[in-house]
């Protein structure tokens, strides 16, 4: 009798503490919550944002910079010119041969960063990717080399938010992701690496500094002309698009010919009293290299996702033993869960969560879990990257009704808009894609969705950047547009 006493005591507990757990999830979802009506309200502010940072400077948290990309690629482009791209944990270099759209050449390789130079000092980052660029310069094959008594030409494509002063030039405003490097805030970033060029004694020109953002549209738009927009889904997240020029009233300069400029929105710092915000999105921040700031991004990128599922599984250990008495010590340690890692969980198929256990073990060094525990994990994945994959679509509906293209117009019923989108996010987190996509066409409606295309333009901002470079190179004769 007595032992049968302690095993219903026991299991009282247990599913005490299984309830007190699934409250904490359930809790988490509720605030998580986005519906269509929500969604629209984050997609009107996005738009009233845009319209407060395109009229002046600080006008917003939308900072709608400025790009000085007047023209994007026509297909005319000629020539060798090399491509470097800089705002995650790699880097890559580039070298294209430009000619016809669907014949150039292009040879790269991808150099990870060491982290140490990721929070160090400004000259060390920049004379590591200007040795690298040399070697890789070193590596040229006869096909590609340029014209004798030129000088080599590079489109650089830099993903922080960065204040243009000309195509060429412009002081980064402040770092995101994992890059913190206090003395680089302010500099010139052309400036930074033709100096560390210079040290490495290789003569080539930037000739064009570009957002990820920026050289993916240019990128996208070389192949097909209803690129519009351009949405990066990766470690971080951003968004830039064709704005008509005189709808920029911060923009002092000439009116461009073509009427147009692109605009980086540095959308991952919007803000918006309608984004479902939570008490992890609040720790999470806190706890960041830059707190307050990119709180959108923190919602949605690649760098967070995994860490949002962190919080909340740790909380579940602290305050209800999801995993025993004890609190899995790896479960304390920010990031340890990456995104790629959430999503391997989520688009789990083994009938017993093989993928979730084998993971949780390799990872957070937890075994023994029940499979219905493993189910609750792969339904918070799911709520964050719903969540995450919802907003993210709402973001691009803000776009779209700043552009008028969000409804059927008479007369351009068969107008397209096409989105290019890049990032491992969108490309390989299949559930967030797949959610993203739904959530546009459920906010579009039926007609109007059928015009909007979203187009994986995998690595674009690299040949875009070329593009870019050609575009401005010092070479170049003067065109009229
Ligand atoms: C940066 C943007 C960049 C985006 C995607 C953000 O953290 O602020 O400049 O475009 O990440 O790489
Ligand atoms: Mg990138």
């Amino acid at each position: 009798v007595a032992a049968a006493v302690l095993v219903v005591r026991h299991r009282m507990r247990n599913s005490g503490k299984w309830a007190k757990a699934m409250d904490i999830l359930r809790e988490f979802e509720g605030k998580c919550g986005t519906p269509i009506s929500k969604l629209r309200q984050v997609a009107d502010a996005m738009t009233v944002e845009m319209h407060a940072g395109l009229a002046s400077d600080g006008g917003s948290k939308l900072k709608m910079l400025i790009s000085y990309v007047d023209n994007l690629p026509t297909g005319d482009e000629t020539g060798i010119f090399y491509a470097l791209d800089l705002g995650g944990t790699n880097f890559r270099v580039l070298r294209v041969k430009l000619g016809e759209v669907e014949n150039v050449k292009k040879e790269f390789q991808e150099v990870s960063i060491p982290p140490n130079l990721m929070t160090g000092k400004c000259e060390d980052l920049f004379d590591f990717i200007a040795g690298e660029l040399e070697k890789f310069v070193a590596t040229e094959g006869e096909e590609m080399q340029i014209p004798a008594g030129t000088q080599r030409e590079l489109g650089f494509t830099f993903s922080f938010p960065v204040k243009q002063s000309s195509i060429a030039g412009g002081t980064l405003v402040r770092w995101t992701k994992g890059f913190n490097i206090e003395d680089a805030v302010g500099q010139d970033i052309v400036e930074e690496l033709t100096k560390a060029m210079e040290r490495v004694r290789l003569d080539m020109r930037v000739s064009a500094l570009v957002n990820d953002t920026v050289g993916t549209l240019a990128g996208g738009r070389y192949s097909d002309p209803n690129v519009i927009a351009a949405v990066i889904l990766g470690t971080g997240t951003n968004a830039a698009y064709v704005e008509r020029a005189n709808a920029i009233p911060k923009w002092q300069g000439l009116l461009p010919k073509s009427g147009e400029m692109v605009i980086n929105m540095e959308w991952g710092n919007f803000r918006s009293s309608h984004l479902p915000l939570t008490e992890y999105d609040e720790s999470l921040d806190n706890d960041s290299l830059n707190p307050g700031e990119q709180i959108y991004e923190k919602m949605i990128s690649g760098m967070y996702l995994g860490e949002i599922v962190r919080r909340v599984l740790l909380k579940m250990a602290e305050e209800a033993e999801f995993f025993g008495d004890t609190v899995p010590s790896k479960l304390e340690k920010p990031f340890i869960l990456r995104t790629p890692d959430m999503s391997a969980m989520h688009h789990d198929s083994t009938p017993d969560l093989k993928v979730v256990a084998t993971k949780l073990k390799d990872i957070l060094e937890i075994s023994n879990t029940s499979l219905k525990m493993r189910k609750v994990i792969v339904e918070l994945c799911e709520i964050v990257a719903t969540r995450g994959a919802r907003l993210s679509a709402a973001g691009i509906i803000g776009i779209l009704k700043k552009t008028g293209r969000d409804t059927l117009k008479k007369g351009e019923e068969n107008q397209k808009s096409v989105i290019a989108m890049d990032g491992g996010l969108f490309e390989h987190y299949t559930k967030f894609r797949n959610s993203m996509q739904n959530t546009m066409n459920e906010l579009l409606g039926e007609e109007a969705s059928r015009n909007i295309i979203i187009k994986l333009s995998n690595d674009g901002s690299g040949l875009g950047a070329a593009l870019l470079a050609a575009s401005h190179s010092q070479y170049r004769e003067y065109e009229s547009t």
